[in-house]
């Protein structure tokens, strides 16, 4: 079966839609709810565009990308830029929505966007994916800025990209006499290099926001990381982890930004990480691993089969080479998809081996998947909430930029803590307020922000 992620994003809204209506009594006050809702079900404006780019051999290769302005009731859309060879309207579509609620969640003043292009840069020069990202910016230029709409860093795309994009852009304000501020042109991109405008601690913002999650919900949850310590809280399903004196067991699905940072944080903070992997697949190593010497090592490798370090001593006996769909099923405390959508679909629900998962991935989990999730009483921690971290910080860029500062790293992480943290509570309250599960309790917040209050302002930090 395949899984349509905009279909999926669809089925969600429904369902924390009936339970927000349901607990509107007033006929009126049900009908202007039902209106407003309904304008959620599509975006504002979608963006098509045509890139016809210069290759090497001096031939013409046309792309095509999408820019998706979701809705922009709380701020400027906000929303990375994917590039990957399966990027479709409808995933664009899905992702620009759960930015929308994601941005609500995290109580930043923004609404949501997504782009896409559809490319596998793995099979372009670095002269070929400047002149892709710089034709993609100038593509979608008119739509874009500081105060409407302002890109970031997705799959496949990174602080130079982000640069390369920003430059282009003043180099069109040149040719159009356009006079743009030089530190609103730079905050309308965030995730840029942090001699660029960037912001210190936005490259693994994501990451450590989603420790910051993990960590309030283990402490609610009342599970610490030490197997003396476990006491599962009462009110809700024994979850029995298995972790042991050694840390919570953990496995990382995807090792790019968010994995490999997720990865190394948790391994930092003392859980055992026993399992990563990428596109073409992954490790296992029961005693667990060392994210930082493992990333050496597919680097140096190209792959990470073969790189079964523990500590400093990497030794081909301690690891096995497994593939994505078994990692995904590897009975661990701790799942954390963090490569791309639908992983987890009825097809494998049944068979997941941890307890609770986090998703740093966006749509990771099937609302199908999400159904034998509950009754299995697995703990999901939704995207829209552990990977917010990232535009957080983007958040803290753009803040940064439109004031003239600069703020160093312990400052970011500081405040970062604070807005996840309060996230966090914000969510965890609504779960207790509609008696539902943490995702559609995370819509439910959201949309109480999204519809009901609707609020633009530019916050102090
Ligand atoms: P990335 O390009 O840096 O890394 C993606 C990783 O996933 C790579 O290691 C790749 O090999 C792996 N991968 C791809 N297909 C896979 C598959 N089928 N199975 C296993 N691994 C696979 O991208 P990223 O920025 O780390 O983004 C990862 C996810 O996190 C995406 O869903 C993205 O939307 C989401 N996200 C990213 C950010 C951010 O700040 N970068 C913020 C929020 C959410």
């Amino acid at each position: 079966m395949i899984n349509n992620p905009f279909v999926n994003a669809q089925k969600q809204l429904e369902l924390a839609a009936k339970i927000l209506l349901a607990h509107t009594k007033n006929a009126l006050e049900k009908q202007k709810l039902t209106q407003k809702l309904e304008t959620l079900k599509n975006p504002n404006r979608i963006l098509d565009v045509t890139l016809p780019v210069t290759m090497d051999d001096g031939s013409i290769r046309i792309f095509h990308g999408f820019r998706v302005q979701y809705n922009n009731n709380l701020g400027p859309y906000k929303g990375g830029i994917r590039y990957h060879q399966d990027v479709t309207l409808d995933e664009v579509k899905a992702l620009a929505f759960w930015m929308t609620i994601k941005c609500a969640v995290a109580q930043i003043p923004y609404g949501g966007g997504k782009g896409g292009v559809i490319v596998d840069p793995k099979e372009l020069s670095e002269r070929e994916l400047e002149r892709l990202s710089r034709a993609f910016a100038r593509a979608i230029s008119d739509n874009i800025g500081a105060y409407k709409d302002v890109p970031a860093p997705d799959v496949n795309t990174n602080a130079k990209i982000m640069e390369w994009m920003t430059d282009e852009l003043r180099i069109m304000n040149d040719e159009l006499r356009i006079k743009v501020k030089e530190n609103e042109l730079r905050a309308t991109f965030t995730g840029k290099p942090v001699g660029s405008g960037g912001s210190e601690g936005r490259e693994e913002a994501t990451g450590k926001g989603g420790l910051y999650v993990l960590l309030a919900a283990l402490e609610k949850l009342n599970i610490k990381n030490q197997k003396s310590k476990i006491k599962n809280n009462p009110t809700l399903p024994p979850l029995n982890l298995r972790g042991g004196e050694e840390g919570l067991t953990v496995a990382v699905q995807g090792f790019g930004n968010v994995g490999f940072n997720m990865a190394k944080f948790l391994y930092e903070a003392g859980f055992k990480v026993v399992a990563v992997s990428d596109s073409r697949g992954g490790i296992h190593v029961p005693d667990g691993l060392n994210p930082q010497l493992t990333l050496g090592c597919k680097k140096k490798n190209g792959y990470l089969a073969g790189c079964y370090c523990v500590g400093t001593v990497c030794d081909l006996k301690k690891g096995k080479t497994i593939s994505n769909e078994e990692l995904l099923e590897l009975p661990v405390d701790i799942l954390v998809p963090a490569a791309l959508e639908n992983q987890i679909t009825a097809r494998n629900a049944g068979r997941i081996g941890a307890k609770l998962i986090l998703e740093m991935a966006n749509g990771p989990i099937t609302p199908e998947a999400d159904e034998v999730l509950n009754r299995r009483k697995i703990i999901v921690i939704p995207d829209v909430l552990s990977n917010s971290g990232g535009v957080t910080v983007s958040y803290f860029e753009w803040f940064q930029n439109l004031k003239n500062l600069h703020w160093s790293k312990e400052q970011v992480n500081k405040k970062l803590k604070k807005y996840m943290d309060k996230a966090f509570d914000g969510v965890w309250e609504s779960r207790e307020k509609y008696n539902t599960d943490m995702r559609t309790a995370a819509f439910l917040y959201a949309l109480e922000r999204i519809i009901v209050s609707s609020s633009r302002s530019l916050k102090e930090v």
